[in-house]
């Protein structure tokens, strides 16, 4: 399949223009992604309609927790990502090329199809590795979704050109989006990209008034200051609203990286400094603290969901999203 934002240049060159590493590609070339190739002087995507998994996830796993709470979803990956994060928890997938993993054929329809039958299903979930790098196959697959009725949601690291996120976006339902560090030097040190187009990115969506979750990962020693967590927490409430939702998620060693996994004192301190200025903070990854597992009233302070691992009890919420004890509109898809 032909790639789509991309530049033909002199010499059979081409310049992808999907996310911001911009890769000039010589023929026979592959990007950054090792999914985007420079074949015959066209850029070509190879991961087009190739599956490494389809599974049905809860939608609390990707993680969304105020978007369908409790509902299964048909969860979708392939190979590759522009993020070359050393820790990184999919490595197998994501630092692959298409030849490198056993991969199965999923035709956007066939992926449809699959969806339609798994029961109680809100639709299909681009996740496991960058969907932005799928992009071809997630914005056909998308659009067959919504015409059978189904939610589209992309688990993305949010590093996209605005071009490629505003034509995918009438077709995504929830965003729930990576912001990896509040730090340049640790995005280009540890991931191989930059802060400053995520965060472009997650303006983009919050102008466009989509679902939108975040999740920060916590990894000792890399990006656990509490000055830097500080300050994105104020950017956070600042530019996206302080009714911003946000995962604080368990680092545990992966791939490259083998500090110890971080501490769960850091974690509920992290938790109390975000609850400062956001009105939904959660723990991920730390199934055995009760802190930051359910859902409160940010006005009256009622258990409006109760969480145990996956396990999801919607218990003072009304059928709008509304609190049931004061009324206050906590979520828009129940
Ligand atoms: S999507 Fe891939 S090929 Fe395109 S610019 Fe990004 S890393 Fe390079």
């Amino acid at each position: 399949m032909e790639a789509r934002f991309y530049q033909k240049k002199d010499d059979r060159k081409v310049q992808c223009q999907l996310c911001p590493d911009n890769c000039i590609l010589s023929e026979g070339q592959r990007g950054a992604c090792r999914v985007r190739k420079n074949i015959n002087g066209i850029l070509i995507a190879e991961n087009y309609g190739l599956a490494s998994a389809a599974h049905t996830d809860p939608i609390e796993k990707k993680p969304l927790y105020h978007f369908y709470p409790g509902k299964p979803i048909l969860s979708l990956g392939t190979a590759g990502c522009n993020l070359h994060c050393v820790f990184c928890q999919n490595w197998e997938i994501s630092q692959s090329t298409v030849d490198e993993l056993t991969l199965y054929t999923l035709s956007p329809d066939d992926a449809v199809k699959k969806a339609l039958q798994i029961n109680g299903n809100i639709g299909i979930a681009y996740t496991y590795n960058e969907p932005v790098i799928w992009y071809e196959y997630v914005y056909d697959t998308a659009m067959l979704a919504h015409e059978r009725g189904l939610k589209n949601v992309m688990v993305s690291n949010g590093y996209v050109h605005r071009e490629p996120l505003e034509k995918i976006m009438p077709l995504i339902d929830a965003f729930s989006i990576d912001l990896k560090a509040f730090s340049e030097t640790f995005y280009k040190k540890y991931t191989k990209s930059k802060l400053h187009p995520v965060l472009e990115a997650l303006k983009i969506i919050r102008a466009y008034n989509k679902h939108l979750e975040i999740t920060n990962l916590v990894i000792p020693g890399l990006n656990d200051r509490e000055d830097e967590f500080r300050k994105m927490i104020g950017w956070i409430a600042e530019e996206l609203g302080t009714e911003s939702i946000l995962h604080i998620s368990r680092y545990f060693p992966a791939w490259k990286l083998h500090n110890p996994p971080t501490p769960t004192e850091t974690l509920k301190r992290f938790y109390r400094l975000a609850k400062e200025k956001l009105s939904y903070v959660y723990l991920g990854n730390v199934a055995t603290l009760e802190t930051g597992q359910d859902t409160v009233c940010p006005q009256c302070g009622s258990t409006l969901i109760k969480r145990s691992g996956y396990y999801t009890e919607i218990t003072g919420l009304d059928e709008k999203g509304n609190c049931k004890q004061c009324g206050k509109h906590v979520m828009d898809y129940v």
